[in-house]
């Protein structure tokens, strides 16, 4: 292996940025480029809610729950500079269902810290009122505003000194002939395509951009047997995300009018004290890169051309995405000095 590594990263979604800037981080000699036939608000990292959301069928779970703590530690820091990096904290709140009125479990296997449970005997900010629920649980979570963050990705990874970032469109061929010793390929659902990937599936995801002047929590109703999740999640300076659907297998990108009906209503009845007639900003639909059998982050050597595979993070790649982004560099980096 070269001393001195010549990579290219494919991909620029949140995945391919981040694991460029941790490349960087980890080894300043390193020259790292960005090939990617979509970029900033192409991609599906841009429409992303996006709120720290673990969840426990990503993968194994030991290595889910390190790349989790690790990306959340990291964005505590990154929001003490909100404005330039786009990370906010904010308070969120869970409704459940009459039923369950247990601690929701992915709350303990992700060691959430804080939690409290609202009733209606302690429901100081009234979160209840008027709504079905007659319980939540409140929490702190971090809210990234995708616009700002990937901005923030770009403008980090220049600074520490990568080369390009290249508008282009790849087949295997292209790679195994590029000019770099290593590819790494954050290519999310591109990789069904690229690397013959039949794990890969796309779980549709439908969402609406609105101002909602006063508020700042996040609010939160698990997904329904039909698919339908509805949230509303704040990306800062009074601009909020309001889903959803989790459609599973459905590729088709184009605004359903009656889903984005069904989300205003959903969101208006979850929320009743918010103010949902405000002017709609943007209507937009993503597919989250879904593998059957989680995270693939590992080496294979094609045609000589060694390769290290970093995809497939599903509903949860920014919650995931720096801690397996230091893991891709730091295996990267490991090998390099065998
Ligand atoms: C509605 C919705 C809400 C979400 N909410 C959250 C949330 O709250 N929290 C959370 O953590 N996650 C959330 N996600 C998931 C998150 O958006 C994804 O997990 C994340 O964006 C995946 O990033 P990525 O970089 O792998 O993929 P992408 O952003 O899709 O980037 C893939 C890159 O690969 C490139 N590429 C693919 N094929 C090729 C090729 N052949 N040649 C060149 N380039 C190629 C693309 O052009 C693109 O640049 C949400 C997703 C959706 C759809």
């Amino acid at each position: 292996m070269a001393s001195h590594n010549h990579i290219l990263v494919v991909g620029c979604g949140v995945i391919g940025l981040q694991t460029a800037v941790c490349l960087l981080e980890q080894d300043s000699r390193s020259s790292v480029t960005i090939w990617a036939e979509k970029t900033k608000h192409e991609t599906t990292s841009f429409g992303a809610g996006a709120s720290y959301t673990p969840e426990t069928n990503l993968g194994p779970l030991e290595k889910t729950k390190l790349w989790c703590k690790r990306t959340l530690n990291h964005l505590k820091l990154l929001s003490e500079d909100s404005q330039a990096t786009g990370v906010y904290f904010c308070d969120g709140y869970r409704f459940q269902s009459e039923e369950t009125k247990t601690i929701p479990a992915d709350f303990i296997t992700f060691g959430f810290e804080n939690v409290t449970h609202v009733t209606q005997s302690n429901d100081t900010e009234k979160v209840l009122e008027n709504t079905l629920y007659t319980h939540a649980w409140k929490y702190n979570t971090a809210c990234v505003d995708m616009p700002r963050y990937l901005c923030y990705l770009e403008d980090r990874f220049y600074q520490l000194g990568g080369k390009h970032i290249i508008k282009r469109k790849v087949t295997l061929n292209n790679l195994v002939s590029a000019p770099f010793n290593i590819i790494v390929n954050c290519t999310g659902l591109g990789a069904r395509e690229l690397f013959n990937d039949k794990e890969m599936i796309p779980i549709r995801g439908q969402t609406i951009k609105m101002h909602i002047p006063g508020a700042k929590e996040q609010f939160y109703k698990a997904k329904e047997k039909n698919g339908d999740v509805t949230y509303v999640y704040p990306r800062g300076n009074g601009i909020f995300v309001l889903g959803g659907t989790f459609q599973p297998e459905e590729h088709d990108t184009t605004v359903n009018q009656e889903t984005a009906k069904s989300i205003l209503e959903r969101c208006a009845r979850m929320v009743p004290q918010l103010n949902f007639n405000a002017q709609v900003l943007d209507h937009w639909v993503g597919l989250r890169p879904h593998r059957k059998t989680g995270v693939r982050l590992e080496f294979e050597t094609i045609q000589g051309k060694l390769f290290l595979h970093h995809y497939g993070h599903s509903g949860s790649g920014v919650t995931l995405s720096y801690g397996s982004s230091l893991e891709a560099a730091q295996m990267i980096n490991k090998k390099s000095k065998l």
